[in-house]
């Protein structure tokens, strides 16, 4: 097991699938920020194979909606003097602002500016979205 500091205040987000660690380390654009950052892939996990993990010091709020998109199944814990303060279970989000765009070619939205679409969840397990405009099927 790879030696990363412990962080005295930040998130951590645990059982990360492995695979979307990487993903949500680019989406959410963690290379941006000025503080410590850990990506760690393929950690032993004690309930279930491996898992990724990040660490992120001093942030204490995340796009959670685009995370929910990315690994519903993750674990948030929010640290404070090196304790965990709060543990976040995330979920799929059932509405969703933004973040996607639609993709029928022919809706409204890919063809004139009108800003940020809203999608609602149909489909769970296939993590399809509906877009507010036209009856077609995304995902994230
Ligand atoms: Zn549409």
């Amino acid at each position: 097991m790879l030696n990363v500091d412990k962080i005295k205040d930040g998130i951590v987000i645990d059982h990360i699938t492995p695979g979307c660690g990487y993903r949500i380390f680019q989406e959410l654009e963690l290379a941006k920020l000025s503080y410590n950052v850990a990506l760690l892939l393929n950690v032993s996990s004690q309930s279930s194979g491996t898992k990724d993990l990040i660490k992120i010091a001093n942030v204490r709020n995340l796009d959670m909606t685009r995370l929910g998109l990315i690994d519903p199944n993750l674990t948030i814990n929010i640290i404070e003097n090196e304790k965990i303060k709060e543990k976040l279970k995330l979920a799929i989000p059932e509405k969703v602002l933004g973040i996607m765009t639609c993709k029928n070619p022919r809706c409204i939205s890919n063809n004139s500016d009108i800003g940020k679409i809203e999608f609602t969840l149909m489909d769970k397990d296939k993590k399809l979205y509906k877009c507010e405009y036209c009856d077609a099927l995304t995902s994230y």
